[in-house]
């Protein structure tokens, strides 16, 4: 294995760390504003964040945007916690933006008298008018004039019950000419009367979120405010925001500058799916899914679900690395990722996903013997499990031919296959119903040939998965395919709903799990052998299995 070379945010922290900046102190966030449950674009921010406070012996904090009561709740909270501690990632303090809903206040306060915030009046679509074009100047609010006494007044009216939401904003007074639209008078304040998560009433007006993320990072004593690249011209005003409160409290002209140093790295993106919370939330609300953890969903919570592990998303982010394009991640190599994770995991079960019998003809009605099951190969101390073996079985039907290719290496009559942990069989014809579907098949056993007899070492082509009929649960299993039927579903121009995978689910109720399997609960790794990677489903009870495929298997053994 080589080394890996370092991102270029690690050489940047490293630069400072040289330099001396804050006395060596690495202090990171990790900001989610709780409007919706984690997704794999989070995890790349969260391994950042997270990653470099654990490598610099730094610290990394959790921090709730919360300034938007009308779409955050606690639930969301919560989700958001369980889901980080799940990646492996322990933070230092928890900070809420809404910790500083007081201090904010009285800057803004300190920003309408100081004659650079005012209190405009204009409806939304007034105030998008004026805005301009990057390369035309907007157009000043007829109110950005007004005395500084009356946005004082105005501005205290903002946070009462009765100030009506939309009829007045708090607007900073910057440049209305500035190439970075975002100085264009940017709203600092708006009215909203949802009851807040943590304030419940006690304020009728809040922060926009950048008014207040900046500051948030400042108050905290963040060194390094890693985030994606949207953020690169929200920086100048950040700053701007940080020489204000200086100026404020005095402190402008201190040498130290110990404001938090924003570095942006590129969103990850994955094909055939979307990472907009926006559009997760309809997903979920038109029920399109079945909810925030449906296995095909890009949430972290979705992915537990359908059977990946912490350590496949982080060395799948690992892997595509940071950079300062943004690119679209191919859902392959998270899927490469997924089972390389995996068959060092998983422990290897049998089940049959699409039935047929086979029938031992020379095996004794009334006898049974347990085999001894590898749990996992790829372990050199892997413990083993009891399946049993007896005379009438459950083959996949695909594992049968009655006139096959000279290269079908599978059951066809006249040819011996072997039964994985049992015994070598020769196929010896099948029966069909009336309209010729075959309904079984039959074979006789070779009672020398048992895995660890000298019988079972004779070249034989084809191994066969199977369970015993009488020792098997029947299951449902759920397939997924892509989410969406492009590969790119951002970047196209038709309505999103237009471009979902109508196919992407696929159930089969018609499957038999052996006995050991059904024991297997959500959270346990399973390798459902030669047919790919499974998990028990949430929902899964043992009077109705449900398992999710996780993945499916690149390589197969002896197909
Ligand atoms: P929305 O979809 O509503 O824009 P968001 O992505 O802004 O949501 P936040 O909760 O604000 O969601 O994100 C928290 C942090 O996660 C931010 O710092 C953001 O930069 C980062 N992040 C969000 N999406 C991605 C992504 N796809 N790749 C990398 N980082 C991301
Ligand atoms: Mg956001
Ligand atoms: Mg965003």
């Amino acid at each position: 294995t080589e080394e890996k070379s370092i991102s270029f945010v690690e050489q940047l922290i490293e630069e400072d760390l040289a330099a001396g900046k804050n006395g060596g102190r690495i202090q990171t966030r990790f900001p989610p504003e709780p409007n919706g449950y984690l997704h794999i674009g989070h995890a790349k921010a969260i391994c950042m964040d997270f990653g470099v406070a654990e490598k610099y012996n730094g610290v990394c904090n959790l921090r709730f945007d919360d300034t938007n009561p009308s779409k955050e709740n606690n639930e969301y909270v919560e989700n958001i916690l369980h889901d980080i501690s799940w990646l492996g990632f322990k933070w230092g303090n928890i900070y809420y933006a809404s910790d500083y809903f007081e201090k904010l206040w009285d800057f803004a306060i300190w920003m309408i008298e100081n004659n650079h915030a005012y209190v405009d009046e204009q409806s939304a679509e007034e105030i998008a008018k004026q805005k301009g074009t990057p390369t035309t100047p907007g157009t000043d609010s007829p109110y950005r004039n007004r005395p500084i006494e009356e946005s004082l007044q105005l501005f205290k009216q903002m946070n009462t019950p009765e100030a009506k939401e939309g009829s007045m904003v708090l607007r900073a007074k910057l440049d209305m000419a500035n190439p970075n639209m975002h100085f264009r008078d940017p709203i600092m304040y708006r009215i909203i009367h949802t009851p807040h998560h943590r304030t419940g009433t006690k304020w009728n007006c809040y922060p926009m979120y950048d008014f207040a993320h900046g500051q948030s990072d400042y108050f905290e004593g963040v060194t390094h405010s890693i985030c994606t690249l949207e953020f690169v011209p929200h920086r100048p005003l950040y700053n701007l925001f940080i020489d204000f409160l200086k100026e404020k409290d005095g402190s402008a002209d201190v040498l130290d500058d110990n404001r938090p140093r924003q570095i942006e790295f590129n969103r990850l993106n994955l094909t055939y799916n979307v990472m907009s919370k926006r559009k997760l939330h309809t997903l979920v609300d038109e029920k399109f899914v079945s909810g925030w953890d449906d296995p095909r969903m890009p949430t972290l919570c979705g992915m537990r679900r359908r059977g990946y592990s912490p350590e496949s998303i982080r060395n799948f982010i690992d892997s595509i690395g940071y950079t300062k394009f943004d690119a679209l991640n191919d859902m392959a190599l998270l899927e490469a990722a997924v089972r390389e994770d995996l068959n060092k995991k998983a422990t290897r079960v049998s089940a049959v996903l699409d039935p047929v019998k086979l029938v031992i003809t020379n095996y004794p009605e009334d006898q049974t013997e347990d085999m001894d099951a590898i749990d996992n190969p790829e372990d050199e101390n892997s413990t083993t499990h009891k399946i049993t073996f007896s005379k009438n079985l459950w083959i996949e039907r695909a594992d049968f031919m009655e006139d096959a290719p000279k290269k079908f290496f599978r059951m066809t009559p006249g040819k011996e296959v072997r039964l994985k942990n049992a015994y070598i069989v020769m196929c010896t014809g099948c029966t069909k119903d009336e309209n010729g579907n075959i309904i079984e098949i039959q074979a006789e056993y070779d009672p020398e040939s048992k895995s660890g007899m000298s019988g079972a070492n004779r070249k034989v082509k084809g191994t066969l998965h199977w369970v015993s009929a009488d020792h098997c649960k029947p299951a449902e299993v759920r397939e997924y395919d892509r989410l969406f039927s492009v590969e790119n579903p951002s970047a196209d121009e038709r309505d999103f709903h237009e471009l979902l995978n109508q196919n992407s689910l696929k159930i089969n109720k018609n499957c038999f799990v052996e006995d050991y399997a059904a024991t297997k609960k959500a959270g346990e790794y399973l390798q459902f052998q030669r047919t790919g990677y499974f998990m028990a489903d949430l929902d899964s009870t043992p009077e109705h299995l449900i398992f999710n495929k996780t993945v499916g298997l690149k390589d197969t053994w002896a197909k």
